[in-house]
């Protein structure tokens, strides 16, 4: 089954209003396995939706239609749609009272415009409008369904989960079920290279996302059910944990920080941080997990030489002979923040993130990451682009990453 959406409203052209109803027509659409073909934003006029209406009708099945419900002369759709349908307008009493005691309900007078709205279009079903006054309508006209709603979010999407999803999905023989499996530490083109014999397929399709230093793979199977789905599935997900093993952090909507922390729980490890250039980022980033406090003693943000010598121990020598960017330092701060606060693991960051404070042998995006669990020391070099930003918010992912890697491997180490 094919469906198209018509967005309509001048203000959506004009760039006064983000389309959020698109995306949320859209996403239902695809949880309910219905292809979605097309999308279309057409201003607040009858001759063009006219003709948006006959390019729909060509191609989709079921074309919903979003705003110019309401009771204004710019609101046209309704009467656009019946005159596309060659339908009449009839006068539905029903719908007038509803929008009398909506009135009432809000306590105020109903308006003479109010009349307008409790027409509808010939033979279609009418969709209550609780949230609002503009009923909806779905109109069944020669195997075409057409679906008209609101235009306001607050209307549009409660009246689409309560009506138009459970109506679709009974028209719908299919549902499209899909898991996502994400991964750092192999870039974007390393990654579609690696699965390059899956991407191919049809039913499950596989789809790469890449962003901010990650890769998301989506497999998304169609099938009469849920369960007949999740199997067409299996195989390619088994596939993709197998070529990416450890690279995997997490699964659909899994957080690495929440990964992070359930290791830290489970194994009831004691962590703290010491952060020079991420500036609390990666605390801030563990915090969102709410349980941590079982587990995070502290996070210190130790920016100068005089802080990282006094707070963490790092000794002068090491500064003086190799700078405050460099992994022995990462490493004694990793060390000297577990240490100074009873934690069984400390984790570090030391970088330059710019735009100013590059050399030639530490150029800006140069980045070490400690890691100390009792007693065995670890470090990474990360060499970054990007704006201050991106540098700082990158390397507090790679040091959680990178501690989730360590954890994993080393069991020795817990
Ligand atoms: P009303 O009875 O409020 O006039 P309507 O069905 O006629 O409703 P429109 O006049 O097209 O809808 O739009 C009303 C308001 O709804 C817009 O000003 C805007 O705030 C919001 N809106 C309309 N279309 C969209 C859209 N596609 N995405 C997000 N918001 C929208
Ligand atoms: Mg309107």
């Amino acid at each position: 089954m094919k469906a198209e959406l018509i967005c309509v409203g001048t203000e959506l052209l004009l760039g006064d209003i983000i389309n959020t109803n698109a995306a949320f027509v859209a996403k239902n659409l695809a949880a309910l396995g219905i292809d979605h073909i097309f999308e279309a934003v057409v201003g607040d006029n009858k001759e063009r939706l006219l003709s948006q209406l006959e390019i729909s009708k060509q191609r989709a099945d079921i074309i919903i239609l979003s705003g110019g419900l309401g009771p204004t002369q710019d609101d046209l759709t309704k009467e656009t749609v019946a005159e596309h349908l060659k339908k009449q307008l009839i006068y539905d009493e029903a719908t007038y009272k509803h929008i009398e005691e909506y009135f009432n309900k809000i306590n105020r007078p109903i308006v003479d415009s109010s009349k307008k709205q409790a027409y509808i279009i010939e033979g279609s079903n009418v969709l209550k409008n609780e949230w609002g006054t503009a009923p909806g309508l779905i109109c069944e006209v020669e195997n075409k369904t057409y679906i008209l709603l609101p235009g306001p979010p607050i209307e549009l999407e409660p009246m689409f989960k309560k009506y138009v999803f459970p109506y679709l999905k009974q028209k719908s023989n299919t549902v499209l079920v899909s898991k996502t499996l994400k991964i750092m530490g192999i870039g974007e083109a390393k990654a579609e290279q690696m699965v390059k014999d899956l991407v191919n397929g049809q039913n499950p399709t596989l789809a790469p996302y890449a962003k901010d230093g990650e890769v998301h793979f989506r497999i998304t199977a169609k099938a009469e059910d849920e369960d007949k789905a999740r199997k067409l599935i299996e195989p390619v997900y088994n596939k993709l944990k197998e070529i990416f093993g450890i690279n995997i952090y997490a699964e659909d909507e899994k957080t690495l920080e929440e990964v992070v922390a359930e290791l830290l729980v489970k194994n009831n490890l004691k962590i703290a941080v010491a952060e020079s250039c991420t500036g609390g980022l990666v605390a801030s980033k563990l915090v969102n997990y709410p349980g941590i406090s079982n587990v995070l003693i502290e996070g210190v943000v130790t920016y100068s030489n005089e802080s990282k010598k006094r707070r963490l121990n790092v000794s002068d020598e090491t500064l003086k002979q190799h700078g405050a960017v460099s992994y022995q330092t990462a490493i004694e701060m990793a060390e000297g923040v577990a240490k100074t606060s009873g934690a069984d693991i400390g984790i570090s960051t030391t970088g330059i993130a710019g735009p100013g404070g590059g050399t030639p042998k530490k150029p800006v995006g140069l980045v070490y990451l400690g890691v100390y669990i009792k007693g065995y020391k670890t470090y990474k070099e990360l060499k970054l682009m990007g704006d201050r930003q991106r540098i700082r918010e990158r390397s507090s992912k790679e040091l959680l990453d990178f501690l989730r890697r360590e954890l994993l491997t080393s069991n020795n180490k817990l």
